[in-house]
C-alpha cells in the first residue's frame, strides 16, 4: 500500500500538473468507486477549478473553487496518473477526470477497492480524518507523543507504528526500515522499549520517511505505485531490509529473515535488531 512518501510524492506531482485546471467531464466504468454516488459526485465537480492539492495520511485531497473537496483512497494498488486525453489508455483505469487543457487525471485501481469521495466542505473532511493520528512531520508528532503511545501498548512495536489511529501515514515498508536502522526487533512489545530506544526509533522513523520522499517513494516489482507522470519511485534501490529475505544484512552480513507479524511480511536482521 502506498504510504506517506508515495502519497506525498503524488500530491506534489498533482500540485504541479493540475492546480488551476477546470474539470470539464468525468468518465467512469466502476460506479461503486465514486462516492457518495456517481451523479452527485459529477454534478458537484463539473465546472469546478482545482485550487490546491493536499494530503492527509494516505489520502490525496483536491480542493475545488466551489468549496468542495475530492478525497482519494488508493488502497493497495491505486494510481493517479496525469495524461493527455489522446495518450494510450493505462491499465485498470476506473475513472478519468477530464480537464480544460486536453489532459486528464486517471484513477487506476486493479482491485476496485479504492474510491474517490466528494465532500461538501472542510467540516466533512474533519469527520473523515477525525480518527487519524498526527502526521509525522507535524508539531503534534513530537517525541513525547511518540513515547506515550509506545508506552501504552503491549502490541508488537511494528504493529503500533503502522496503526493509523496513532501515527498517520506509516505502513509496512517504512516501519520495517525504521526498526532496522534503530536496531529494534519488530516483535518486541511496544512498551518494552527503553527511552533511548524509543528516541532512536522516533529519529529513524522521520529519517526513513524523508529518505522515501527524497527518492519519490518505493515502487515494488508489481509496479503498483507510480508517480503521476507514470515514472516509478527509486527508494526500492535503497531499502536495507524490506524485500531482502535471505540476502546479507548491509551491516553484519547475516541473512535477512522474513516473518509474519499480524499477517504482514516483516523483514529483519536477527543480529542487528534486538
Ligand atoms: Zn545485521
Amino acid at each position: 500500500m502506498p504510504e506517506l512518501p508515495e502519497i506525498e510524492t503524488i500530491r506534489q506531482g498533482l500540485e504541479e500538473r493540475i492546480v488551476g485546471l477546470t474539470i470539464k467531464e468525468v468518465v467512469f466504468n466502476t460506479p461503486k468507486m465514486l462516492l457518495p454516488d456517481p451523479e452527485s459526485l459529477i454534478s458537484g465537480i463539473k465546472g469546478a477549478k482545482v485550487i490546491q492539492v493536499g494530503r492527509r495520511a494516505k489520502m490525496p485531497l483536491l480542493f475545488l473553487d466551489n468549496g468542495k473537496i475530492l478525497v482519494f483512497h488508493l488502497k493497495l494498488n491505486g494510481q493517479l496518473l496525469v495524461r493527455k486525453v489522446s495518450k494510450t489508455k493505462d491499465r485498470f483505469v476506473r475513472v478519468s477526470f477530464v480537464f480544460d487543457n486536453g489532459e486528464e487525471l486517471r484513477f487506476a485501481e486493479m482491485r476496485k477497492f479504492g474510491w474517490a469521495k466528494l465532500l461538501k466542505n472542510e467540516a466533512e473532511l474533519e469527520e473523515v480524518t477525525a480518527r487519524l493520528g498526527p502526521e509525522p512531520f507535524s508539531k503534534e508528532f513530537n517525541f513525547g507523543y511518540f513515547q506515550e503511545k509506545l508506552s501504552r501498548s503491549r502490541r508488537a512495536i511494528k504493529i503500533v507504528l503502522m496503526d493509523q489511529k496513532e501515527f498517520a501515514g506509516i505502513g509496512n515498508i517504512y516501519a520495517t526500515e525504521a526498526l532496522f536502522y534503530a536496531g529494534i526487533d519488530p516483535r518486541r512489545p511496544a512498551n518494552s522499549l527503553s527511552e533511548d530506544e524509543s528516541d532512536r526509533l522516533y529519529q529513524k522513523v522521520l529519517w526513513v520517511l524523508k529518505q522515501g520522499l527524497k527518492y519519490q517513494g518505493t515502487t515494488d516489482r508489481d509496479l503498483a505505485y507510480l508517480q503521476v507522470s507514470g515514472e516509478p519511485g527509486r527508494f526500492q534501490e535503497h531499502l536495507a531490509v524490506y524485500g531482502r529475505e535471505g540476502k546479507p544484512c548491509l551491516r553484519c552480513g547475516e541473512p535477512i529473515r522474513k516473518i509474519k507479524i499480524s499477517g504482514r511480511g516483516t523483514y529483519f536482521c536477527s543480529q542487528c535488531q534486538k
